[in-house]
């Protein structure tokens, strides 16, 4: 049987040919070409030749090999190669490679899922392999976004030479569609109503996690997470019985892998001799309370998983002090001790936690802060480029993706024109003559 042309729409997949050989050798991968294992050391066109002729042999006799060449839908231009394997006991190997044009941009991982879910059906396989090197972050997201699962790491599988190495093992069994949504590793993150939270939502479900997201406006997080593919539920992170509720519905949307503790707020900004002591209460509430609630809830859930990892949405305010902030970088002080002492209590088991810090970003933030005072609110982020979420999700996502055995610590971040919670340069505003000229 050779393989049949499957086209989704972004890519089609269809039997590799002598004349894709030709395209590879001609074009700059073909180191990338070989590790997939089609050329003999020095090809020529002859040992091309015959490559492809004992491929085509073992298609057609022992149905063994089954090699797809990958193409761009639109343009049609080679992006590169899918590869099944069958093994015995109805097992498969399934391996991959791209031209650097084309990674990056989902092709790698919609090929793996058509050529997958092709050999599951029509091949009758009950199980397929991927293997990743550990420290190829780019391999192990393809594998994640292709709805497999990790199953642990191997030593000395070998993909090129003889060289030893620590692979990372994913599989996928034959799985009904639903099934396969429910095998996707979690990602639960509070706060995903707005700003930060929801940027982190976007970039976690890119990343290939079912997103299972809290707040208190659920229509928002439940708009969200129905165009990302996960769950939504209402959270109260001040309410005992609100968290009960959000970790016991999170914990059964599969293996929860990520937590990202980002709900949070700040409430005035009055010096001491002026506090309100209801403002500050709320903010322990939700920062630091709400925190230690959704973390101690989820836990069992997060160590079930294996391997999983906790992000605290921390703040520059965890550590620097500013005059009116005795409420606001109190808790976020709470939350870098926080951080720190679960990483002592949790150390030795498979969970990794970061604190993330941002200086000023540019989100709900302010108009909760200053309860609706839209000129105080614009005062924060005038003349100046704050952060965006995105940039907050990005490294959320960089400190989730890095290999396991890498921890990332802590990450403060700030827009270039910050330099401490109350330093900022700030362009001049213009004068009011110019702006009446516009
Ligand atoms: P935001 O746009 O106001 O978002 C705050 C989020 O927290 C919202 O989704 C809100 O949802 C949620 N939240 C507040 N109280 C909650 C509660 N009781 N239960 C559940 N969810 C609650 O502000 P943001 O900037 O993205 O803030 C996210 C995190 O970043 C916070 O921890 C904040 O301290 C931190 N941070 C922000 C900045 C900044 O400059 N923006 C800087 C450093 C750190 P609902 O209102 O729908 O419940």
């Amino acid at each position: 049987m050779r393989p049949p042309r499957i086209d989704d729409g972004t890519v089609v997949l269809d039997a590799f040919e002598l004349g894709d050989v030709e395209a590879c050798l001609a074009g700059e991968d073909e180191e990338q070409a070989r590790r997939f294992g089609w050329f003999p050391e020095r090809s020529t066109a002859a040992t091309v030749t015959a490559a492809i002729g004992r491929r085509r042999e073992s298609w057609e006799d022992d149905g063994g090999s089954y090699a797809f060449a990958v193409r761009d839908a639109a343009s049609g231009e080679l992006a590169g190669g899918v590869e099944v394997r069958v093994g015995e006991d109805r097992r498969g190997a399934i391996s991959y490679w791209t031209f650097p044009a084309f990674r990056r941009r989902g092709f790698a991982s919609r090929a793996v899922v058509a050529a997958s879910d092709w050999a599951l059906a029509a091949l009758g396989l009950a199980r397929l392999e991927v293997h990743a090197e550990l420290d190829n972050e780019a391999s192990n997201r393809v594998a994640r976004r292709a709805g497999f699962a990790r199953e642990g790491v191997q030593r000395s599988h070998t993909t090129v030479g003889d060289s030893r190495r620590d692979m990372v093992l994913w599989s996928r069994t034959a799985p009904e569609p639903r099934e396969a949504a429910a095998r996707r590793p979690v990602a639960v993150i509070t706060g995903a109503s707005s700003g930060i939270g929801a940027a982190v939502a976007e970039r976690l479900a890119a990343a290939g996690y079912r997103v299972v997201l809290g707040a208190r406006r659920v229509e928002r997080v439940r708009e969200l997470a129905a165009r990302l593919g996960g769950d939504a539920h209402r959270l109260d992170v001040r309410s005992t019985e609100s968290v009960e509720a959000f970790v016991a519905a999170a914990a059964a949307s599969g293996p929860v892998e990520v937590l990202v503790n980002n709900a949070g707020l700040a409430l005035g900004a009055d010096r001491i001799e002026a506090i309100d002591l209801e403002d500050v209460r709320v903010m322990f509430e939700t920062n630091v309370l709400g925190l230690l609630a959704v973390t101690r809830g989820l836990l069992s859930a997060l160590r079930r998983a294996g391997h999983a990892h906790v992000v605290n949405v921390g703040s520059i305010a965890g550590a620097e002090v500013y005059p009116g902030g005795a409420g606001y970088a109190g808790t976020k002080h709470a939350v870098r001790a926080i951080t720190r002492i679960l990483r002592l209590e949790l150390i030795g088991e498979p969970i990794r936690i970061t604190e993330i810090a941002p200086g000023m970003v540019d989100t709900e933030f302010s108009a909760v802060r200053f309860k609706g005072d839209a000129e105080a609110a614009a005062a924060v982020y005038r003349g100046l480029d704050p952060l965006r979420p995105e940039d907050i999700a990005d490294l959320v996502a960089f400190a989730v993706e890095r290999p396991p055995h890498v921890d990332v610590d802590l990450l403060e971040v700030r827009p270039l024109a910050q330099a401490s919670a109350t330093v900022a340069a700030r362009r001049p505003e213009p004068a009011l003559a110019e702006v009446a000229d516009e």
